[in-house]
């Protein structure tokens, strides 16, 4: 090895070696934020394997988000280099996906399983709570979904939720709940919960199963425990065993660490039930606190502890830091979101040219996804490179949904969610009628919705008319030739070319007139991209090749992709489509909320939107519960910086195209006035007057302020949304555009006219230089 012993336990402190070295029992590390947990983790993988023997393919790690996870690979790469690709480290979802699919013999299913999405979910439900007959008006989908969710959250299976049910609403769940689990398996799919609940399920109903994975992985390590729910800690818990097995194989070796004030997930069934019961859980549990804190300055500190420690029912812990009082909290109150930004934007500016920030140092947290678009907007406006971290808004589009579901079909032919969303798309002549004919037809035989559809080639289909017979054989023709295409080993970029070309979706958005058809062209073009950029890197992993696992989809297959496809869309996601960071010094600013901001570090950090309604949420104003968890979102927010926090709040807000006044967040009161350095306490005399936020922010962006003050009168998609009007965007060489994903870039050659114009652009400081069609792309001319 070489790092030696001394080598990795060199820059920890005494309570963080002893839970590097710990060795045997269980071991739990609570402490608060910034105290090195995540250290402590990656560097015993470090330790096990440089100084207790330990080998890569007998290490689990599990974090809490594929950022969490590629960040944890990366640096136990830096430590042992290579050998890391012989680890699991993911998160409990793609491990499960892992398990399943190799084991997917075992569980009489086939491996190339699909994986629904809340999306997908929610239509199979609302299609199962219609054949059901039950009241959509009380009993919503999204309801039934959240009721399903949550009992498969707790285990509890579709029989035994019907057995426990007391009132209406619950054997309503219970019913859809076992329709819903039937169609999955016909389906051969499961949903996010079922990937957690069905690897505990081999688990336990296989014991010479369960075995093997405890011979194999002899460490267990769980970043972030207290966001586990109960799921998840049962399959850790079968996973490491408490006792030897039947053929004495003891239990593994397992280490969390977490804090139960950093707990933001019970709206997932998280529970610190799980953190604060470890010890009766896991007996002979070594427990280890650490209190010094090394991300922070003071100033943060008594911040994000003030703000905690009015949470009823916790242990207080007492961090400290030897990093100095720093920077005061600069704080600031707007006239409204769009001021607010504005200052976000002018004071990011100011931290960059007085060389005290580079953008990559900077983050923006907000309470909700939806509060990114007016940042969004400014820092376009500005030419301030941003990535927006977590949204998902890529693949949820209409036409990337629709070419994924081919994919999906093509990867998995009973996924009936997926077959029946490209049924008739593009129109083929498969209407409504026929698609309720087939899937009567499906029911009544007990199969798929697929077989159903070979039956109605057949003609065996009774009441199904001949012309939407002969459409239907039509598409099941298509799909079997992609199938060939899959089955020859094609990649997944030209399998997805065929699917645009043979099924005339490219065509039919080629000729239309919508200007919204071309950006969907564009965003086609996008995903193709994104499947190529997949495939080149799947080949450049090293040893990717070499992972003999049996069930893995093969390093850039379809299978793969689409696995990382789906669990990207999860929780987080890869920060743009393209997936490529930015490289150059200055980097980007993320944006992203503040639950997928867990477990990361900035040295600038803003937190906007501290408004009561905002945040804490106004779902939480009179829930005590639910204001515990804001609270602890809040100490989660403040405690991502290393040097400076902004804290800011918006006088109005527009709110479903209503300006909303909301008052000051309560957390705000909370923290002590010397902690923060006003920079506008007071609003100006009336919201929405041209009182720009810095000297900065007035000169470059002139009329903003005053557009600002139309948004806040409800005129919410007026600023930036021009584009799409704006059909023919006339370029010439040497002009400067601002593209909405891409940035700043200049023109170095235009051609054609009108919607078909197009124009080749360098976007200098990404490095890109791409071909556009002008057509409707989200860029403006400067
Ligand atoms: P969170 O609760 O937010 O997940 P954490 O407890 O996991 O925080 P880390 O992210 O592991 O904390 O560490 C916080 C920062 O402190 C990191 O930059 C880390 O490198 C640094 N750090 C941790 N321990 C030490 C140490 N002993 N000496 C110097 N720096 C340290
Ligand atoms: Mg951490």
């Amino acid at each position: 090895a070489s790092h030696g012993r001394a080598d990795l336990l060199a820059d920890l402190n005494p309570a963080q070696a002893e839970a590097v070295t710990h060795t045997g029992a269980p071991l739990l590390v609570v402490a608060g934020a910034g105290s090195g947990k995540t250290r402590v983790l990656t560097r015993r993988i470090a330790y096990l394997l440089a100084e207790r023997g330990a080998h890569p393919g007998q290490i689990m790690a599990i974090t809490f988000t594929n950022k969490a996870a590629a960040e944890m690979r990366e640096r136990v790469a830096d430590l042992v280099g290579r050998r890391a690709n012989a680890m699991w480290v993911s998160t409990f979802h793609s491990m499960c996906v892992r398990l399943l699919r190799r084991e997917a013999k075992t569980l009489g299913m086939s491996s190339s399983f699909s994986i629904y999405d809340a999306d997908d979910t929610r239509r199979l439900i609302t299609l199962v709570a219609r054949d059901l007959d039950i009241d959509a008006k009380r009993y919503p989908a999204r309801t039934l979904a959240v009721h399903i969710s949550n009992l498969k959250n707790e285990l509890v299976d579709a029989e035994s939720a019907a057995a426990a049910a007391t009132n209406d609403l619950e054997r309503r769940v219970a019913e859809v709940y076992a329709e819903y689990q039937r169609r999955l398996v016909l389906a051969n799919a499961m949903d996010f919960d079922d990937l957690i609940m069905r690897s505990v399920g081999l688990l336990q109903t296989f014991p010479d199963v369960a075995e093997y994975y405890r011979r194999r992985f002899r460490h267990v390590l769980v970043d972030e425990y207290q966001d586990t729910n109960h799921a998840q800690y049962t399959l850790v818990r079968e996973l490491v065993g408490v006792e030897p097995t039947e053929s004495g194989v003891e239990p593994s070796e397992l280490c969390v660490v977490g804090d139960a004030d950093q707990s933001i997930y019970a709206f997932r069934g998280a529970t610190i039930r799980n953190i604060e019961e470890f010890e009766r859980d896991f007996p002979n549990t070594r427990t280890i606190l650490l209190e010094q804190n090394y991300r922070s300055t003071q100033t943060i500190l008594s911040a994000a502890n003030a703000v905690i420690s009015r949470n009823p029912n916790r242990r207080d812990k007492r961090l400290w830091t030897d990093s100095g009082e720093g920077e005061k909290i600069g704080g600031y109150v707007a006239d409204n979101e769009h001021d607010e930004a504005a200052f976000v934007a002018g004071e990011i500016d100011a931290l960059a040219d007085r060389g005290e920030a580079r953008y990559s140092d900077v983050a923006v947290f907000y309470r909700t996804n939806n509060q990114s678009r007016v940042f969004e907007e400014i820092f376009i406006r500005l030419g301030l490179p941003y990535r927006v971290v977590g949204g998902v808004r890529f693949y949820e589009r209409r036409e990337v949904r629709d070419a994924l579901a081919y994919l999906r079909v093509i990867a998995n032919p009973e996924d009936t969610v997926s077959l029946r969303r490209i049924l008739n798309v593009p129109k083929r002549g498969i209407g409504e009628r026929a698609e309720a004919v087939v899937a009567a037809h499906a029911e009544q035989e007990r199969i798929s919705f697929a077989a159903a559809l070979r039956e109605a080639v057949e003609g065996r289909v009774a009441l199904l008319n001949p012309r939407s017979a002969r459409a239907i054989t039509g598409f099941v023709e298509l799909l079997d030739g992609f199938q060939a295409l899959a089955d020859e080993g094609a990649e997944v970029a030209d399998i997805l070319e065929a699917v645009m070309e043979r099924t005339g979706y490219r065509a039919e958005l080629d000729e239309s007139d919508d200007p919204q058809d071309a950006s969907r062209l564009e965003n086609l073009d996008e995903l193709i991209t994104v499947a190529r950029e997949f495939t080149e890197s799947a080949a450049e992993v090293p040893g990717a090749a070499e992972d003999e696992d049996a069930g893995v989809p093969q390093a850039g297959s379809l299978a793969a992709f689409l696995e990382r496809v789906s669990l990207v869309a999860d929780a987080d996601s890869i920060p743009t489509p393209d997936g490529e960071d930015d490289q150059d010094d200055a980097g980007v600013v993320t944006l992203m909320t503040v639950h997928t901001a867990k477990g990361l570090e900035y040295p600038v950090v803003f937190c906007t939107g501290w408004e009561d309604g905002v945040f804490p949420h106004l779902r939480a104003l009179g829930e005590p519960a639910e204001l515990a968890e804001e609270r602890r979102l809040a100490y989660v927010a403040i405690t991502r910086a290393r040097k400076r926090v902004y804290l800011s709040r918006a006088i109005t807000r527009s709110a479903w195209g209503q300006p909303m006044t909301n008052p000051a967040s309560r957390f705000l009161d909370e923290i002590p006035a010397e902690l923060i350095d006003w920079r506008r306490e007071e609003p100006s005399s009336s919201a929405g007057s041209p009182r720009a936020a810095t000297t900065w922010g007035r000169r470059s962006i002139g009329g903003d302020s005053a557009q600002a003050g139309l948004a806040g009168r409800g005129m919410r998609t007026t600023s930036f949304k021009g584009w799409q009007n704006t059909a023919a965007l006339k370029l010439e060489v040497g002009d400067r555009v601002s593209h909405d994903k891409y940035g700043l870039g200049t023109v170095v050659e235009a051609d054609g006219d009108g919607p078909r114009a197009t124009a080749t652009i360098d976007f200098g400081g990404s490095g890109r230089v791409k071909l556009m069609l002008l057509g409707s792309v989200p860029m403006v001319k400067l």
